[in-house]
C-alpha cells in the first residue's frame, strides 16, 4: 500500500471530497488495475456493476446524485470509502497523480491544486512526496506499461513535482 500525502482526518473534514466528482472530470474515475478488480471482486467489495471499461481499462463507476458524481464505493452519507483498506492505486496516489510528459516519453507525478492538502504544503513536502513515490514505482516499468490508462494525459497549466 502506498502511503498516501494526506490523511484519512484531513480527508474526512474536506469540503470537496475528491470521491465525488464534477461532471467534467468524470473520466477520471478511479482506475483498476487487473489485479485490483480481481482481488477487489474475489473479496466481494465490488461486482461487476460496479465496473465500467474492459481488461487493461477498468474503472469505477460513478453514480450521479444531486448533479454530482460519486464513486460506487463511496458512503453518499458518511463520505466514507467502503473499499478503503483495499482501495486501488489511483486513490491512494491522490492528490498526487501521474502524468504524461509533454513529448508522452515520460512519466511525470503532478498535483492536483485543487486538494486544500497540496495548498498547504511546501514545495519540499511535495518533491519528498514526489521522491517517495519514484522509489515506489522503480522497478515497476511493466506495471506502467499494462497499465498506462493509469497514467493522465499531458495537462500543460499542472504543477509537476517529479518524474518516475
Ligand atoms: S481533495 Fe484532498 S483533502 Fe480533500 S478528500 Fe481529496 S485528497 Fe483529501
Ligand atoms: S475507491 Fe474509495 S477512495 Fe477511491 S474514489 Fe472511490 S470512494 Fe474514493
Amino acid at each position: 500500500m502506498l502511503k498516501q500525502i494526506t490523511n484519512s482526518k484531513e480527508c474526512l473534514a474536506c469540503k470537496i471530497p475528491c470521491c465525488i466528482f464534477l461532471k467534467k472530470y468524470k473520466e477520471y474515475a478511479p482506475y483498476l488495475s487487473d489485479d485490483e478488480k480481481e482481488k477487489l471482486s474475489k473479496n466481494k467489495m465490488i461486482n461487476e456493476k460496479m465496473l465500467s471499461g474492459a481488461e487493461g481499462e477498468w474503472r469505477l463507476k460513478l453514480n450521479e446524485k444531486g448533479g454530482k458524481l460519486f464513486c460506487c464505493c463511496v458512503d453518499s452519507e458518511t463520505k466514507k470509502c467502503n473499499i478503503y483498506s483495499q482501495r486501488p492505486l489511483d486513490c491512494q496516489m491522490y492528490p498526487l497523480l501521474l502524468m504524461k510528459s509533454e513529448g508522452g516519453n515520460k512519466v511525470l507525478i503532478a498535483a492536483d491544486d485543487s486538494c486544500p492538502i497540496v495548498k498547504k504544503k511546501t514545495k519540499e513536502e511535495l518533491k519528498r512526496h514526489a521522491e517517495y513515490m519514484r522509489k515506489f514505482f522503480k522497478g515497476k516499468k511493466y506495471y506502467l506499461y499494462k497499465n498506462k490508462k493509469m497514467v493522465c494525459p499531458f495537462e500543460k497549466e499542472s504543477m509537476i513535482i517529479g518524474q518516475i
